[in-house]
């Protein structure tokens, strides 16, 4: 019944396999590094190994803590850190360059248990902007601070500051040159169940190539690139923001799972295949309910993603990465 109605819903769902579902018992992590135009063809066999092993990393590492029963806010935040400071991804040190040639960073994080959520956007100087995101939701009243004021913030905070230059890669450089051509992203994001049963999610992002000078995307925007709620789920998005600000797709998944009925895996589904795609609105998302279930989903040709926890009825944690998305998908789903 449930196949039939998806597939009535969804007819991409038949088509394409950018949907990978998985259902956890105790806690459990997923995250993502970004999705794009990112083909086989694209990449060498020593990058993929480059990219699967800092998404290992970074679950073995988050998933550990867990294990340890740590709070879900720290090891949402030390997973943005560990991929903040990783080269490989669009947020922190390698993140993409605004039209100006300078980088400008966004992150927020949010607390499923108490919907207490910290954004921040515009940094310039800020080494790991998730920390102060958390910073924001713990210590000020405020949901969002943004450019200088943050900055201040974060002064006051011993924050770590780096040269804007610091976050310049070689990459980056040369996709600079080509920005019009490639609208490349890689946006990174953490959703986890903690061992306490609560969701978290998080996200961290120097938001699209070339953007324009002060342009903010969905990443700090509470409810369209990150939402957790415990009696819905926990969601990190990325992709062409824009889109995901207009339809508020992390609120709008946690909406229609509560008020429509619709399971976590369908409300995902029926966004990203389904309103996103009519708009032509490329991206993906990670998210995970209170009762484990889990579900990476994207249309666009690829998403660096993995996740991490023990499988319903099984006593084996199963750790997952994967890159691409399904060969046969239509090609105008891709950037
Ligand atoms: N969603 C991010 C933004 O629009 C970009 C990305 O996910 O790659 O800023």
């Amino acid at each position: 019944m449930r196949l039939l109605f998806l597939l009535l819903a969804f007819p991409f769902i038949a088509v394409g396999q950018n949907h990978q579902q998985f259902q956890f018992d105790g806690p459990a992590i997923l995250i993502h590094g970004g999705a794009g135009g990112i083909e086989r063809k694209y990449y060498t066999d020593e990058q993929i190994a480059a990219y699967d092993s800092s998404l290992r990393v970074v679950l073995q590492s988050g998933y550990a803590l867990l294990d340890e029963g740590a709070n879900g806010m720290d090891v949402v935040v030390h997973c943005l850190t560990l991929l903040e400071n990783d080269p490989h991804f669009n947020a922190g040190k390698g993140a993409v360059f605004n039209d100006q040639g300078e980088v400008e960073l966004d992150a927020s994080v949010m607390n499923g248990a108490t919907k207490m959520a910290g954004a921040v956007a515009g940094l310039k100087h800020i080494k790991n902007p998730a920390k102060l995101a958390r910073a924001v939701m713990e210590e000020t009243s405020h949901v969002m601070l943004i450019g200088e004021g943050a900055e201040d913030f974060a002064k006051s905070r011993s924050h770590e500051f780096v040269e804007n230059n610091y976050f310049l890669t070689p990459k980056r450089e040369s996709q600079y040159q080509r920005w019009k051509e490639m609208k490349k992203n890689g946006t990174v994001g953490v959703v986890l169940k903690d061992a306490h049963g609560d969701l978290y999610a998080g996200t961290s992002t120097g938001g699209m190539m070339g953007k324009k000078y002060g342009r903010v995307g969905d990443v700090p925007i509470i409810g369209a690139g990150t939402y957790a709620d415990n009696k819905g789920a926990a969601v990190s998005c990325t992709g062409h923001g824009e889109y995901f600000i207009r339809e508020n797709v992390a609120f709008q998944i946690n909406a229609r799972m509560q008020y429509e009925g619709l399971t976590l895996e369908e409300s995902a589904s029926r966004i990203i295949f389904g309103i996103l795609n009519s708009e032509a609105g490329n991206g993906g998302l990670i998210a995970i309910d209170a009762q484990g279930n889990a579900t990476m989903t994207f249309n666009s040709k690829g998403m660096f993603r993995g996740a991490m926890g023990k499988r319903k009825n099984s006593q084996k944690v199963m750790l997952h990465t994967d890159i691409f998305g399904d060969p046969t998908w239509p090609e105008n789903c891709g950037f």
